[in-house]
């Protein structure tokens, strides 16, 4: 959708001509390949974009909220997870050269607010989605979801500490004359 890029582009001509000045921008726009891992922004979801604009002396503040649905396989069950990502901005735009090395740039009198959305809604993917905090996971040898069967098996995991001391036990015994 070439819309996206449209809807993300804010005129900021009036702005830089008066600062102290105020824009509010809310848009929906459609933003592909927003994913950390395994966790993505819903395919064909909007991410709603609520923000105001602020010119200063050194640039133009955007404050707001970016609010964006994702979805995720449980890391332990691999059973769809989703959730909002529901994060507060506050960034500044600078024309080149920047003064802040943080801050996002600013093209003659279009304001981008993609880089801003893509750099936030990444920060808050989460890395190891849970479908729930007590996810028993699935069984390490017959694969069966222990949500909802017990299949039996004995899931106490090998300690990698006590794995490693066993190796240095059999070879300090191997070696040992
Ligand atoms: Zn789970
Ligand atoms: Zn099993």
């Amino acid at each position: 959708m070439a819309d996206a890029e449209r809807l993300l582009l804010v005129n900021v001509a009036e702005l830089l001509r008066r600062p102290a000045s105020r824009k509010e921008v809310h848009v929906r726009a459609h933003l592909e390949g927003l994913r950390v891992g395994d966790a993505e922004v819903v395919p064909g979801s909007e991410i709603d974009v609520d923000v105001e604009l602020e010119s200063l002396t050194d640039g133009i503040v955007v404050t707001g909220r970016v609010v964006a649905e994702w979805e995720a396989p449980c890391r332990r069950c691999l059973a769809p997870v989703g959730g909002r990502a529901d994060v507060a901005v506050r960034e500044l735009y600078q024309p080149p050269p920047r003064t802040d090395e943080d801050a996002f740039e600013l093209h003659g009198e279009q304001l981008d607010l993609e880089p801003l959305v893509r750099e936030v809604v990444v920060l808050e993917l989460p890395l190891a989605p849970l479908c729930r905090d007590d996810c028993r996971g699935l069984c390490t040898i017959c694969g069966a979801d222990l949500n909802e069967t017990d299949c039996g098996h004995d899931q106490r995991p090998v300690d990698p500490r006590w794995a490693a001391l066993e190796g240095l036990a059999e070879r300090l015994e191997d070696e040992t004359p």
